[in-house]
């Protein structure tokens, strides 16, 4: 039989056992749950991996818990800017999209921008336009209302800081979100969604919709999807990090992983994780912080469905 096997976060933080309760816990495992299962039903029946992660991503985005698409944070306007984007390792074909309003599912419209443009990244009003184009629905602000999301705006909104979604705060510990996948045919894929940090002021850009920083796939070495301070993984062009430590340095893709996560990110100070997947069905989820929600499914029957540390 062959291989296949999918894996998805939804976010790396100040996730510590304790303080969450067990209610909420549930309600992120439940949600884990839909999205690993529906993605990894889609590999089953036969699609490609760029199907299965952007079936996964579709369902954390349209749950209020996590910091993409309808759980989406507020900038310092009080808007919702959002940014996706996908990588196909077969072809090393992309679609990114960033601050866009309105959408309800970013990850499609960052695959559309792969399949219907000869270009791999649109922004702003220019995305927009494109997905009106394609006949998207764009949907009112109060889609992407959450009341604590509000709050943990308000709490800033007349400061210069932002904050990642998941950190700092006891209570606010949900993040971007993303996929990777191997299918039958032995491609893989990632894919990644967020809405940035909350307060993000003057149309600031992370690193979810960077090809190469936030997302990342190769066949020849590995599919990559991160979560953390986005301006330090844009720096240490974290997920192609990763591709290169294989290409070039002949690591494993758990060694590769371990080596830009745990040691080179933290040299410049940045926090956060990731999750890769590489051609033979093996999954790494590293993280430099206390938790990462996570969760992977292989076609040997191993489900697991994580938040802090093993
Ligand atoms: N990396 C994302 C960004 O900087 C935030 C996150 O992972 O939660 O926009």
């Amino acid at each position: 039989m062959k291989k296949y096997t999918i894996a998805i976060h939804g976010g790396a933080g100040t996730l510590v056992k304790g303080n969450m309760t067990l209610e909420k816990e549930t309600a992120y495992r439940a949600c884990l749950d839909l999205a690993i299962t529906s993605a990894y039903k889609k590999l089953e029946d036969g699609c490609s991996a760029m199907e299965a992660v952007e079936e996964a991503v579709i369902n954390l985005e349209n749950s209020p818990l996590f910091n993409a698409g309808k759980g989406s944070v507020f900038t310092s306007e009080g808007t919702h800017e959002m940014d996706a984007s996908i990588m196909d390792g077969s072809n090393l074909k992309a679609g990114a999209v960033t601050t866009i309003t309105g959408i309800k599912n970013p990850i499609s419209l960052a695959k559309d921008v792969m399949l219907h443009t000869e270009h791999v990244f649109l922004a702003g009003d220019g995305a927009m336009k494109f997905a009106k184009s394609l006949d998207y629905k764009i949907l009112d602000p109060s889609y992407f209302h959450d009341d604590l999301r509000h709050k943990q705006w308000l709490n800033i909104r007349d400061t210069d800081s932002f904050q990642l979604d998941h950190s700092v705060k006891k209570d606010s510990k949900f993040g971007t979100v993303g996929a990777v996948a191997l299918d039958q045919d032995g491609n893989i894929a990632a894919a990644t969604s967020t809405g940035g940090m909350t307060n993000k002021r003057f149309g600031r850009v992370g690193d979810s919709p960077m090809i190469g920083a936030g997302t990342y796939a190769n066949n020849l070495t590995c599919a990559v999807s991160c979560t953390g301070s986005g301006e330090y993984f844009i720096r240490g062009v974290v997920a192609y990090e990763v591709s290169a430590l294989m290409e070039f340095k002949g690591l494993s893709l758990e060694d590769a992983a371990s080596e830009v996560i745990n040691k080179r990110l933290l040299q410049i100070g940045g926090d956060g994780g990731l999750i890769a997947v590489d051609v033979h069905g093996n999954i790494t989820m590293p993280f430099n912080t206390e938790g990462m929600y996570r969760a992977k499914m292989t076609s040997e029957g191993e489900k697991t469905i994580s938040i802090y540390k093993d």
